[in-house]
């Protein structure tokens, strides 16, 4: 029977003893051990009583064990659900309960608080540690490891993968078989990924970033990963000789620029850094390329949609962009309120259609109604133009937009000239609520170390470069941004903060 997924994982398994994963401690799973592995958790799931279209919620620390799980859940058409594991169980209590899943797989070490949760929702609960012991392995190991795959079709639902939670209450994103294997396959032709590459995987693996765009495109290239439990510079470093490739959030290379090992010689063997999941910026992007000879390249997507643009393997990687529209994915930059399509240039709504954006919200149609034009095209929520050379730029989301004197202003544009400074690190610029002008654009800024700049001299020095409506009325100096775990800047945390500035 055909599984839409599952077969082209097959067909692409190479020839002989090939390696699937190593982890840091040192164990190694060949794609035999794959098949072998996940179809004893696939009998185990039947066995639990999950049926096609079940959802398996999944809190546990990355293993590969953990990703063998989202496989036995595409192999018995199960829907995997994997969840961050930094929430807790006031916020597991909201998402079982949007959910409805048949079973939790968590942590030994959380599985009773979770029971509780779990059971007010008619889920039953098994547990998973990152050694891969646990006592859903304990029903595995009984399991034959010769799993017939359920017959799953290309519109079926893959997985609910819930959103970043950046800008309000995370959604259950609806993805389809044939969204991530489709994406897959567009990512592995663009970024040339083959059998022969060794993968750098850091990313957590309950977030599209390090789960479908990085393992369903090690899968789809027949290739392997080094899966890395978390991001430690020195770590990467020293594996960097035995690797061709790592995806990373701007802050890896943020990070791996502030170590001393991060030389030319040390990226020599590798061919490809993949940057995504917030922006990088153009300064990071500059001192990568001086380093290591390297020029990062940036790509552009987000749970709804899997990825959508992407710089060019061949070609300029533009700094500051994301880069070209992928074969088969159409972007459209669009006027905010009525929709209409803007020319080159023209900063408005970025809009994406194509096989990779999501069936839906999850038991919210009319949010899902609401997020789609007539014509098919999903409203991304981020603001962005596309330039005459066919570049997409992202200059933030339109939940971010400062309304002030009634006068739009983009944040990113006002960052862009703050983070030129001397003696800035970085900035993020914010709508705070202001008696006289609805909104005041508030600027919050993380000095470089030992720099001394301070309110006026930034306000100074903006005078002569933004328009006096753009100009902030504040800049606030922090040590860091609040950023979550996938180093995206929490504004709406700053916003917060900050609301009773003006007040
Ligand atoms: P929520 O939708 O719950 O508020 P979120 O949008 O942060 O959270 P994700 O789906 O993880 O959740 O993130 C997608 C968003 O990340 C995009 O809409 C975009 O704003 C941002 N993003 C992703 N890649 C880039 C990039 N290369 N440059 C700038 N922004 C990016
Ligand atoms: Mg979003």
């Amino acid at each position: 029977m055909s599984n839409h997924l599952s077969d082209a994982i097959r067909d692409a398994i190479p020839a002989g003893n090939a390696v699937f994963i190593e982890t840091g401690d040192g164990r190694s799973w060949t794609y035999g051990a794959m098949l072998r592995c996940s179809g004893r958790m696939a009998g185990a799931l039947r066995g639990l009583g999950v049926v096609p279209g079940d959802r398996v919620a999944v809190q546990v620390e990355k293993s590969a064990e953990a990703l063998m799980l989202y496989l036995a859940c595409i192999r018995s058409g199960a829907v995997y659900l994997p969840l961050n594991t930094a929430y807790t169980l006031a916020e597991l209590d909201y998402f079982i309960g949007d959910a409805e899943p048949r079973l939790v797989v968590a942590t030994p070490q959380a599985a009773d608080g979770i029971k509780a949760v779990a059971s007010n929702h008619g889920a039953s609960v098994e547990t998973l540690d990152d050694h891969g012991c646990g006592s859903l392995m304990d029903i595995s190991r009984d399991q034959s490891p010769d799993f017939p795959d359920i017959a799953r079709a290309a519109d079926d639902l893959a997985a609910i993968l819930y959103t970043s939670g950046t800008t309000g209450r995370s959604k259950g994103a609806m993805l389809t078989h044939d969204n991530l294997l489709s994406n897959a396959l567009t990512l592995r032709a663009c970024w040339q990924f083959t059998a022969d590459d060794r993968l750098i995987h850091a990313l957590p693996i309950f977030h599209t970033h390090g789960l479908f765009v990085a393992t369903n495109v090690i899968l789809m290239s027949g290739a392997s990963m080094f899966l890395l439990p978390k991001f430690d510079p020195a770590e990467i470093l020293s594996l960097m000789p035995r690797a061709t490739t790592m995806m990373g959030v701007p802050t890896f290379y943020v990070r791996l620029l502030q170590n001393e090992g991060l030389t030319r010689d040390a990226a020599r063997g590798m061919r490809l850094f993949i940057s995504g999941s917030a922006p990088l910026l153009a300064d990071t992007h500059r001192a990568f390329q001086e380093r290591t000879g390297h020029a990062i390249l940036e790509r552009y997507g987000m749970t709804e949609t899997n990825m959508n643009t992407s710089n060019p393997y061949d070609g300029e990687r533009i700094a500051g962009t994301v880069g070209f529209p992928l074969p088969g994915v159409a972007v459209r930059v669009t006027h905010p309120e009525t929709g209409a399509m803007l020319p080159a240039d023209a900063t408005g709504m970025i809009e994406v259609k194509g096989p990779n954006v999501f069936k839906g919200y999850w038991r919210m149609p009319e949010k899902t109604k609401a997020e789609f034009r007539d014509d098919g095209f999903f409203i991304t929520g981020d603001l962005g133009k596309i330039d005459a050379g066919g570049y997409v730029h992202i200059v933030g989301r339109s939940k971010d937009l400062v309304i002030s004197g009634g006068y739009n202003i983009y944040p990113k544009e006002v960052e862009t000239e703050i983070d030129q400074l001397p003696g800035v690190m970085e900035s993020a610029v914010i709508g705070v609520a202001h008696p006289d002008f609805g909104e005041g654009v508030t600027a919050v800024v993380v000095r470089q170390s030992g720099a001394d700049i301070d309110e006026k001299a930034i306000l100074d020095a903006l005078q002569d470069r933004l328009a006096r409506y753009k100009q902030p009325k504040r800049i606030i100096f922090v040590d860091d941004l609040p950023r979550n775990t996938m180093g995206k800047v929490q504004k709406n945390v700053l916003r917060e903060q900050y609301g009773n500035l003006y007040a």
